[in-house]
Parts: C-alpha cells; structure tokens; sequence
C-alpha cells in the first residue's frame, strides 16, 4: 500500500494571495475551464487550474519555484471565463509577484517599493544620495553658466558613473543571488532530488530560448496582439536607451567625443526613437490595463509603467528645454530625469520589470526541464 502523502498548508500564503488582490481562492470547484481557455497551457502540462488547487491548498512551495507562473502572459481570457469569477490569472499575477519578492532580497526593498504611501521616499532617498555625492565630491556645479547648456557641466559624467556604476553592480548582484537560488528550488520542485542542474546544458536552453522570447512569440499565441506591440516598443526601447547609454561612454572615453551631440549624430536619432517608442509605448500598456475593467491593477503594476513614462517625458524634456536654451528649466528637469533613471536601475530586482530576468530564466528552464525528462 502506497504510504499517506502528509501536506502542510500554509495558511498565511492563502490569506496573502487572497488579500493581495481581493481574491477568494475558494470560489475555484476545480472545472478546468481555465487550462482548457488558455492557449499558452500545454497538454502535458496545463494550467492554471493545478495552481488554483495548489493556491487554495497553501502549497507555497509547489508554487513560488514553479516555472509554468511564469508561462502567463495575463492576458486575462481565463479569468473572463471563469464560471465562479476566481479570477485564475490575477491569482498567477499575484504568485509571480511573491516569487520576485521570494527571490529579490532583501525584503525590506519590498516593504519601500509595494507601498504607495512610501512614493516619495523613492525620489527623496535619490535626490539625497545624488546631492550629497555631488556637492561632498564637489563635481556638482549648481550654477554651470556658459553660453551652451551643457549637462556635463552641471553633474559630470564621472559622478554618473561614480553613482550608477556601483548601483548596476548591486542590482546585479540582487539577481545573481536570486536566480541562483530560484533555479536551484525550481530543479527541486522539478526533479525531486534527482541531482543539481546541469548548468551547462542550461545556459544552452537560455541561448536557444532567447530569440523567441525577445521577439515576445507567447503572446502571438494568447489573444493579445496588441499588448504584444505596446509591450515590445517599452521592452525595446530600455534596451536601446541602455545600448546609447555604453555608445555616449565609449564617444567620451574612446573618441574623446564630448556632448551635446548633433540631432542628426546616427545614436542621437535611436536616442529620440527609443524615448518616443518608450512614452508612447507605457501609453499604450496604461491605456490597455485601464480598459480591462475587470482585471485587478495594483500598484506593483501602476509603479513600473508611470516609471516607464516619466522617465521617457523627462528625458524628451530635457533635451527639448536645452534646445529651447532655457538653462535653470533644462537643469531642473534633467535632475528630475536622474531620480527616476536612478529608480530604474536600483529597484530594478524589485519591481514587476524584474519580470525580464525571471520570467527568461523560467521559461529557460521549463525547456530545459523537459529536454531532461
Ligand atoms: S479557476 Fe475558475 S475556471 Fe479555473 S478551475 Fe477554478 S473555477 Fe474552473
Ligand atoms: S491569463 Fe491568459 S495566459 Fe495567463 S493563464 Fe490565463 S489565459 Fe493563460
């Protein structure tokens, strides 16, 4: 006779999912029109009615590391079908959510970034490190003069550096830590105790995924093609915006080129592309979000895009008041544009982009899991 299966619920998991997002958990009979509905679940695999049961059995462990989470694109066409309104994708919304928080340490980071009330310490906290760096160092010119508005005469780029450098490299350290452990709970879950990840093989699956999932394929397979673009042009555009970022550097430091650069210079150009594509994209993801009545939207979800959309409107800002030679506007408004690049790169683990990295590495892994089996 098969020995009893013990299984330890834990209760505190199933009132945070259900407080979290106004859920009830109980309201699932287990009918499986949800799998059935999504066209991302698969037949040997399907969900999300498995996660519905292991959410309202409090089997947080089967869930946090598990990577078919992350194979949802919320598109929200089980929760519409849902015949007891249990809503199956604001629940997996809202496990992707605990899993970033599993994962990113440390937790406090969460406590400051999930909060409303602490908004503006987000910006206070910044503006404190980027003035007291500047004036302690004493490269912080307030009063820059000159005929040209010259942003590096203001704050140089050797402060930037001083300030993003160690931030980028905290922020990477933040995900290394928590990928490693994500992976090494997701091979636990996966094989049970079957031995370590082959790392090697894994990072093959990683090179052979990415294609797909830089060109955002799953969503062509959910009903969602219009969320598809919007969610490419601001993907996209942090990715041109970091590419021009390293260019500027390398015309400093290599071709001993300093800015302001010409409007026709080949990266300025992708620079004022990538700043339209990101404010008229996070417009666009707004737009959608505000238009899906019932999906549930919390201020995880609200942060991240008003983050996307002012951080494009300042940046454009920015350069239209220089050109505009308005010099106590332009400098205001660049500052401004620093707090929120700075909110980027340093919460960066702890906000829904953080979706970017453990989202890929999910996925990655649920192919690499299968080729294994
Ligand atoms: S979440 Fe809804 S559709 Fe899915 S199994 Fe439960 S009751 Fe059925
Ligand atoms: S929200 Fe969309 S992608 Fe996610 S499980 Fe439901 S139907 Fe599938």
């Amino acid at each position: 006779m098969a020995s009893p299966v013990f299984l330890e619920p834990d209760l505190d998991f199933i009132a945070q999912i259900n407080s979290d997002s106004g859920l009830n958990l109980k309201k699932c009979y287990q009918c499986a029109t949800c799998s059935v509905a999504c066209t991302l679940s698969q037949d040997d695999q399907p969900f999300p009615r498995k996660e519905m049961l292991y959410a309202s059995w409090g089997l947080k462990d089967k869930l946090i590391a598990n990577p078919d989470i992350w194979l949802c694109y919320n598109c929200g066409d089980c929760s519409t079908l849902c015949p007891r309104d249990a809503r199956p994708g604001d629940v997996l919304n809202t496990l992707r959510k605990m899993s970033i928080k599993e994962y990113s340490k440390p937790a406090a980071m969460h406590q400051l970034l999930n909060d409303s009330r602490k908004l503006p310490w987000l910006f206070i906290i910044p503006a404190l490190i980027i003035i007291i760096m500047g004036l302690g160092t004493g490269l912080m010119n307030l009063s820059p003069g000159g005929d040209r508005i010259v942003f590096a005469h203001f704050f140089p780029v050797v402060l930037i550096e001083m300030i993003f450098i160690p931030l980028s490299l905290i922020t990477g350290l933040v995900f290394f830590l928590g990928v490693k452990r994500f992976l090494k709970d997701m091979q636990a879950t996966a094989a049970q105790g079957k031995g370590p990840i082959d790392y090697k093989q894994f990072l093959i699956t990683i090179i052979t995924q990415l294609p797909a999932i830089i060109r955002h394929e799953r969503f062509s397979s959910s009903s969602e093609n219009n969320r598809k673009i919007s969610h490419m042009m601001v993907a996209f555009s942090f990715v041109s915006l970091a590419f021009v970022a390293g260019a500027f550097v390398f015309a400093l430091y290599v071709l001993n080129s300093h800015g302001p650069y010409d409007q026709i210079n080949p990266v300025k150009i992708l620079a004022n592309i990538s700043g339209i594509a990101l404010i008229a994209g996070s417009l666009l993801l707004i737009k959608e979000r505000r238009a899906k009545a019932g999906q549930i939207n919390g201020y995880f979800d609200w942060y991240l895009l008003g983050l996307a959309f002012f951080l494009g409107i300042t940046g454009m800002l920015t350069q239209m008041l220089r050109l505009a030679s308005i010099p106590w506007a332009a400098y205001s408004m660049y500052f401004i544009h620093l707090l929120f690049a700075f909110n980027l790169v340093a919460f960066l683990p702890y906000t829904k982009l953080a979706h970017l990295v453990y989202r890929t590495v999910a996925i990655a892994f649920h192919h690499y899991a299968k080729e294994k089996k």
